[in-house]
């Protein structure tokens, strides 16, 4: 299909200017970094725990003093499991909302969750506080997803979680759920088992679809787990084969333009659980990412050098620097504009 979307070097013009653009911003809430969940392929150490108070405050003091020049404000929640601090979640959405409200400008919010406390409640409560997008990882069917994605106390958690999207779809209530069906080169009969399982049932349901990602390694201490899961590099090809009969059969229109990871727009920044500003949402203990810090005061401390280091594909237009400033990096390696050579 011919996309009419306007292009500059692969990317749309709109995306383009709405990564540069001072009336939108991007806020990446980490409100906590423990989870509820121990994936054998995790990289997160969970050293940091919940926002502390002060922090929850500045936070909403840097919202209140940014909101009145914008016309958008996006809120996307980490973790760890953001739904294990929704008290911070719901007080910071309930803050910015009534500010948005007030100053005309539209909020939007999307967590990244196990979906385990994704309850009706919870979810409503969420969908009135407009954060009703959700990205919930899946490892397969059943037999598979519990291997991999297991609770605290070393349960598997499929049972619950798919209780959680059939409950939802229930619903009248307004969200969108993408599941991100991880894709190795042992789950592939039980991706398959999977998505007959979700046509049969949430297929129908438009507020839901699938996304289909290869596991790759992420770094972390796991690295034999993920070399076991990916050495065939068989799960690349199901991945193509997938989304490409699931683009088809929901007919959503692939527009065919190089995508622009938030990690390299200068209008998006990350708030860590301890204050810390970071850029990407998966190198979280390279010193590369820490790019600054709030203050209690919500004025916000950055090393320019290093930020400017991640958005810089902005300059070059370069489809990989723009896509993930991070492998970009970790082939290319600068800080700020001086090349560095790396010693290992
Ligand atoms: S920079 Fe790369 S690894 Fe980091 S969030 Fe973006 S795409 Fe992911």
């Amino acid at each position: 299909m011919m996309s009419n979307v306007q292009k500059v070097k692969g990317f749309s013009r709109q995306h383009l200017a709405n990564s540069l653009t001072n009336k939108k911003f991007q806020l990446i809430l980490f409100p906590t970094e423990q989870c509820n969940f121990r994936c054998v392929y995790c990289y997160e150490d969970f050293e940091i725990g919940k926002m502390p108070n002060w922090l929850v405050e500045a936070t909403k003091t840097l919202i209140r003093n940014k909101i009145p020049k914008l016309e958008f404000l996006s809120l996307s929640w980490f973790g760890g499991e953001p739904l294990l601090a929704k008290d911070i979640l719901f007080d910071i959405a309930e803050y910015s909302l009534s500010l948005a409200e007030k100053y005309g400008c539209k909020l939007t919010g999307d967590l990244t969750t196990n979906g385990f406390l994704l309850d009706i409640k919870t979810l409503t409560r969420l969908v009135e506080l407009k954060q009703n997008s959700f990205q919930i990882s899946i490892d397969g069917d059943k037999e598979s997803h519990d291997k991999t994605r297991l609770t605290r106390s070393g349960r598997g958690s499929f049972d619950k979680i798919w209780t959680r999207l059939l409950d939802a779809a229930n619903t009248d209530l307004g969200f969108s759920i993408t599941l991100r069906v991880h894709v190795t080169d042992l789950n592939h009969e039980s991706v398959l088992k999977f998505c007959e399982r979700y046509d049969q049932t949430l297929q129908k349901d438009n507020r839901f679809n699938l996304l289909f990602q290869a596991i790759t390694n992420l770094g972390g201490d796991n690295q034999k787990v993920i070399t076991d899961l990916t050495s065939k590099k068989s799960a690349v090809h199901l991945v193509k084969e997938l989304t490409q009969r699931y683009t088809v059969k929901t007919g959503s229109i692939n527009p065919d333009t190089n995508y622009i990871c938030y990690a390299g727009k200068p209008n998006s920044i990350g708030i860590r659980a301890n204050g810390n500003l970071n850029k990407c949402t998966v190198a979280l203990n390279d010193d590369r990412n820490a790019v600054g810090k709030i203050n209690p005061d919500g004025t916000l401390t950055l090393n320019n050098e290093k930020f400017s280091t991640w958005v810089k594909g902005f300059t070059t237009l370069d489809s990989w620097q723009m896509g993930c400033p991070l492998s970009y990096m970790n082939s290319n390696s600068v800080v700020g504009d001086i090349a560095v050579k790396k010693v290992s």
